[in-house]
């Protein structure tokens, strides 16, 4: 079989569940027995998402060979349950910079280096990199952006030279109901159908995106202007549970579709997809100790693993307002909570507010899940409120505290670049025996875990802080190491964990990652 595309784009808005409408096409297409994969294009000029703040681009996802992604790989991801790699994000940032380092090289010698052909051409290039049999590429932002153009225009020459019929173009917008006059308005979906028609692009399927069911006469209209048969106009209202929805596109029948335009023979007939989503969210109040407070993306890999280990949403709690309250105050605020997470995070705005919410878990035994920057917190406040060593601190955050108990990794002091090269991705972690963290992997002693930050345990200096796990001074007890800590515990306490890797990244569907499902687990003992 030829190699086969689908280009989804977005019209409207952003943010209107794009990433999850192609994952859970991809999702649907593997039920099938087709092998799949994805490419997500970002249009924006960072090479990648690595320097980019979590509050306004949600979180930076990073992948097994450490690339700091888009969070859109995530949902590919969790959904598809595969590995994303640095190849399966391509940015206008790293298509330009290719071309003019080459340009540099005098490898375009003679030539006027243009847009068209030369960055079509290496944006092309990228795409024909990755081999499958479907291969989903979802172009970020909304048709009319300026800088998505021409990822639109290299798609367009790639379906010329591939084939037509071997490309398949899904739109996928939103249609506003107005309350006021009781009505869809389906004018800005013709609109931006018309904005990728005037680029050359017919769409072959548009995916209309509601926030309810849409009435037929709405559809048709959207059918008739968008030149698209009515079959191929379907529309996907909101579901309260996104892992639901490739079982609604399921229903939809879009595999049949899709499969009809590309001329795919199913390789195996299906009743219904054999798709173990979660469905049932326990109650739990879990309180997320946040500092980034612009879009719930920000955490989206975190709080995907919390559902995908069967619980609801936690509660996002401002870190900063927490610093002002005084001990009373947070403990009778905190004591609502069953649970609390501190999640990973970059500079040192609203670090006090975490380090009391430490100190409350600890002392009253609520269970606590560190993550990265939540795992050195952890570290801090033991030191300050355990051992009492006044003002302990990370340098992150403290240059000249007396106690630098977190401190710059020792090759991170040389760099001068801050884009991607932080200690990323997969790296080999050994787990001790006789620990928590021993009994959530399945008593296993070596794995890899990914990772993202450019500090660690200053063991070196504060071994007498820790402990190991056959030791009993109710000092920190180490539970996973390399040349650097990486977990920390306490024994006496129910869930006291930090972990200075991200397992948030690794949870998939029907696979949360196990500490968060040991996390609920002791979750739900808290009443
Ligand atoms: N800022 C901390 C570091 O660089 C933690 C990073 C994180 O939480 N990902 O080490």
């Amino acid at each position: 079989m030829a190699k086969k595309y689908i280009i989804v784009s977005g019209g409207v808005l952003s943010g209107i569940g794009k990433g999850v409408t192609s994952a859970s096409i991809g999702r649907l297409l593997k039920e099938l027995g087709i092998k799949v994969n994805s490419l997500k294009i970002d249009p924006y000029l960072n090479v990648d998402a690595g320097t980019m703040n979590p509050n306004q681009h949600g979180e930076v996802f990073v992948t097994e060979d450490g690339y700091e992604a888009d969070l859109d790989l995530g949902h590919y991801e969790r959904f598809l349950g595969i590995e994303m790699k640095k190849f399966n994000n391509m940015t206008a940032g790293q298509v330009y910079k290719y071309v003019i380092e080459k340009e540099r090289e005098g490898k375009y010698l003679g030539a006027t280096v243009q847009m068209v052909p030369h960055v079509t051409q290496r944006i092309k290039e990228r795409i024909e990199e990755i081999e499958t049999d479907v291969l989903l590429i979802e172009i970020g932002g909304t048709v009319g952006d300026i800088e998505g153009e021409i990822f639109l225009e290299a798609v367009r020459e790639l379906s010329f030279e591939k084939g037509r019929d071997n490309f398949m173009f899904i739109h996928v917008t939103f249609v506003p109901y107005l309350n006021i006059t009781n009505e869809f308005k389906t004018k800005p979906t013709q609109q931006s159908v018309q904005l990728l028609r005037r680029i050359g692009i017919q769409p072959d399927m548009i995916l209309v995106r509601t926030e309810k069911e849409i009435d037929l006469p709405s559809l048709e209209k959207i059918a008739l202007f968008g030149g698209v048969p009515l079959q191929y106009v379907v529309n996907v209202p909101d579901l309260s549970n996104i892992y639901e929805v490739p079982e609604l596109l399921y229903e939809k029948d879009i595999h049949s579709l899709i499969c009809k335009k590309l001329n795919i023979s199913v390789p195996q007939k299906i009743e219904s997809i054999n798709w173990k989503c979660p469905r049932i969210f326990k109650n739990l109040k879990i309180a997320m100790i946040s500092k980034y407070l612009g879009t719930d993306d920000a955490y989206k890999s975190i709080i995907e693993s919390i559902f995908l280990s069967g619980a609801n949403k936690p509660e996002i709690v401002n870190a900063e307002e927490l610093e002002e309250m005084k001990e009373e105050t947070l403990g009778i605020f905190l004591s609502k909570y069953q649970g609390i997470i501190i999640p990973g995070g970059f500079g040192k705005r609203a670090i006090e507010g975490k380090i009391k919410a430490i100190k409350y878990a600890r002392e009253n035994k609520i269970p606590i899940l560190g993550i990265c920057l939540g795992m050195q917190l952890m570290v801090v406040e033991f030191a300050r409120n355990v051992m009492g060593y006044k003002n302990a601190n990370s340098t992150e955050f403290d240059e000249s505290t007396p106690y630098p108990v977190i401190d710059l990794m020792e090759e991170q002091k040389r760099l001068l670049n801050l884009g991607g090269t932080m200690r990323l991705g997969a790296q080999k972690i050994e787990i001790l025996p006789n620990t928590k963290l021993f009994d959530i992997y399945g008593r296993q002693v070596e794995t890899y875990e990914r990772h993202r930050h450019r500090y660690e345990v200053n063991y070196h200096e504060f071994n007498n802080m820790f402990e190991t796990p056959e030791e009993n001074e109710n000092k920190l007890t180490i539970s996973a190491k390399t040349d650097f800590v990486e977990a920390v515990e306490l024994k006496n306490h129910p869930f006291f964990v930090g972990i200075q890797y991200h397992p948030e990244f690794k949870s998939k569907v029907g696979n949360p990652h196990p500490i968060f499902v040991k996390f609920i687990e002791e979750v739900e003992k808290i009443k």
